[in-house]
């Protein structure tokens, strides 16, 4: 008598906003669903915790986002600075706003949200990487006490960030050459100056900070500075955030009686490309299928999305629609399609941060146009996919 090998039909291999929503959506489509993570939740993770706008629609479209909007701050836009002290307020149009909303509690939100749904959550389980039979991947490799062992499935999803084991195990990401940056986070009390209706992008040449509002008087600090600043910093975090304020001329009095809330951490280099959408058996979802630069603060938009994407594709094959082989090439059109707009939108705004006089010209016309500032806070944010 032969004996069954128990397989789900999809594994999804990292519970971040992009494998707890692919998970969702395939499992209320009825399949059975598995969605592992290496930690447990609620976990912290390094992001400035804004969901923009059309963030928050993509969610709304499958889930009550009541008791998520209850945990956070509303946003009625963003405020930038340039150098020179030159300083906009963009606001979303009215009746449309983002949500400040720490990452451990948004992600812990939508985990139970996916195991509601009827997947089956695994915490606590290290993917080593695919596994691979005859050119298909069939399952993945999980790490146990001993070695190793098998999960079978008939496709996967990598959801697995940027560092992503799947994504590299099958030769799709490197880290780039340029652009290499470094991103140094922490949470902290008594920010003088911060409005809780607004988040705030403060761009220099060749680094950035936000500050994102938190429920308690609290604010999320990120900087993100190039390699040649961030070499020294790695090891102190907090010293890097300290020192760039400090030199600050428009931020300085805002942080002398700064205190930290949590510990400060740092991740780097920042941009990962991923050259394939995935392999046949596997698809990529979130920032395991690539990530530039959070300075437009739509990664999280782009994951919900992206996950969105990968479960329609998964569907197809999955219901016979598509081969397996032709399934990567479908999900990168497919990303294509919703995504290359803002991803030229996003590569400008990166190569202005790179280049000193591009600062100094977008700080000039900021004063001169600061309707130009509008468009582009509402366009980063997503806002007309929310209106
Ligand atoms: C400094 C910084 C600030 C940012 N600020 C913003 C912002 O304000 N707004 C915004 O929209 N976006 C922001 N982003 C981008 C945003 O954080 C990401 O786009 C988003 O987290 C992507 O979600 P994800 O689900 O793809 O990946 P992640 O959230 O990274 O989740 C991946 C999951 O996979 C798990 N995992 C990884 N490897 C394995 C393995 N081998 N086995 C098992 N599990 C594994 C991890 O534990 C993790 O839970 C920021 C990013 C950075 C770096």
């Amino acid at each position: 008598m032969s004996r069954t090998v128990p397989m789900d039909d999809v594994t999804v291999v990292g519970a971040g906003p992009a494998g707890s929503l692919a998970a969702l959506v395939l499992a209320r489509r009825g399949l059975r669903v598995r969605l592992v993570d290496r930690a447990r939740f609620p976990r912290p993770k390094l992001c400035g915790d804004t969901l923009n706008p059309g963030a928050l629609a993509s969610l709304s479209a499958h889930l009550d986002l009541e008791s998520l909007r209850a945990q956070g701050v509303p946003l009625a836009g963003m405020r930038l600075s340039g150098p020179g002290g030159v300083s906009v307020v963009g606001r979303y149009p009215a009746g449309v706003a983002g949500l400040a909303v720490p990452r451990y509690l948004l992600d812990a939100w939508l985990l139970d949200e996916a195991r509601l749904a009827g997947v089956t959550v695994e915490e606590g389980v290290v993917v080593r990487g695919p596994a691979i039979g005859s050119g298909t991947v069939h399952g993945v490799r999980i790490a146990t006490g001993a070695g190793e062992r098998e999960h079978r499935s008939r496709i996967v999803l990598g959801c697995d960030g940027r560092a992503s084991a799947l994504a590299r195990a099958c030769g799709l990401a490197a880290t780039p050459a340029s652009p290499r940056r470094w991103a140094f986070g922490a949470y902290v009390h008594d920010v003088h100056g911060v409005d809780p209706a607004f988040g705030e992008m403060h761009v220099r040449a060749g680094s950035y900070l936000g500050i994102a509002p938190a429920a308690g008087g609290l604010a999320n600090v990120c900087l993100v500075l190039p390699r040649l600043r961030a070499a020294n910093a790695v090891a102190r975090p907090w010293d890097a955030i300290r020192d760039a304020v400090g030199a600050d001329a428009l931020l300085r009095d805002r942080f002398v009686d700064v205190r930290l809330a949590s510990r400060p951490v740092v991740l780097g280099p920042v941009a990962v490309d991923v050259s394939r959408a995935g392999v046949p058996g596997m698809l990529l979802a979130g920032d395991a299928s690539g990530f530039v630069d959070p300075m437009t603060g739509d990664g999280l938009r782009l994951a919900i999305d992206g996950a969105q994407l990968a479960a329609a594709v998964a569907l197809e094959v999955l219901d016979g629609r598509l081969a397996a082989a032709a399934a990567p090439a479908a999900l990168a059109a497919a990303r294509q399609r919703a995504f290359a707009a803002k991803w030229r939108f996003n590569r400008s705004l990166r190569a202005l941060v790179d280049a000193p006089s591009l600062v100094r010209a977008a700080t000039w016309a900021a004063r001169a146009w600061p309707g130009a500032f509008q468009a582009m806070v509402r366009y980063a944010g997503d806002a007309r996919t929310a209106a």
